[in-house]
Order: C-alpha cells, then structure tokens, then sequence
C-alpha cells in the first residue's frame, strides 16, 4: 500500500472533506486552509510533482484546470478571481510530494507571493 498522505485521501483511507470527484481526479478542503475558499485538488494517480509530469499526463492535467473552474463557480470565487498554485520543491514550500493545486479564493491576494 503507498504510504503517500495524498493517495490515502484519494482512496478514502483518510477521511477528508470532499469538494468534487471524477474518475481521475479528487479535490478537497485544505485541513490549513490560506483563504476563505482553499480546496487542493490532486490526480488520484501518484505523480511527486510538476517535473515528474510526463506526455501521457497532458490531457489529465487539462482536466485539473476545467474542475477548477467548475468548483471555483460552485465556491461562488469564479467572478471575484481565484489562484490555481501548484509548489514544487524546496524553495516553493512544497510539503506534500503528490502533485497537487492550491484552489485559493474569497479574499483579496498580494503579488508578489510571500
Ligand atoms: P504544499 O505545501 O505541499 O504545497 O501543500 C500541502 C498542503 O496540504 C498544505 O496546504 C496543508 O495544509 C495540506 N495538508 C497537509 N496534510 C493534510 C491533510 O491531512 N488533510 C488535508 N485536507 N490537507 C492537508
Ligand atoms: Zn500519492
């Protein structure tokens, strides 16, 4: 069994709060969250991050960023704007090595980010 936290909540395993779910992938709330909408939204399938990508993961990738949009739309964030961010690697901060996007929205964002 993979000992990755975000294949166990893919699966069930852990318990999290579930936003949306399709065949590929799995959004839920951040147990931290950053923002008055903060969903991760992760492949059910492990991929460490955005440099293990590979060609076969083009269209899976397409479909992250068209769940977000609906779920930023249900999340009432679609109008006022949102971030999709995705860490990888040490300087970003990335804590968690399965791939994952930060649906951030429902206040005003500074840029640059800290
Ligand atoms: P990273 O820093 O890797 O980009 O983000 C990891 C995110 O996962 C953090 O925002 C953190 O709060 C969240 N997280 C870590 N463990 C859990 C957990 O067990 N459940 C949920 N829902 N979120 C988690
Ligand atoms: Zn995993």
């Amino acid at each position: 069994m993979s000992e990755c936290l975000f294949c166990k909540i893919a699966s069930g395993k852990i318990p999290s709060e579930k936003v949306a779910e399709s065949e590929k992938l799995f959004a839920f709330r951040d147990i931290n969250p950053q923002a008055p909408t903060h969903i991760l939204i992760i492949p059910k399938k492990h991929i460490e991050n955005n440099l293990s990508l590979k060609d076969e993961d083009k269209e899976l990738i397409g479909e992250v960023h068209l769940l977000a949009n609906q779920i930023a739309m249900k999340e009432g964030i679609d109008k006022s704007g949102f971030r999709l961010v995705t860490n990888n690697g040490s300087n970003a901060g990335q804590a968690v090595f399965h791939i994952h996007f930060h649906l951030l929205g429902g206040r005003i964002m500074l840029w640059p980010p800290g």
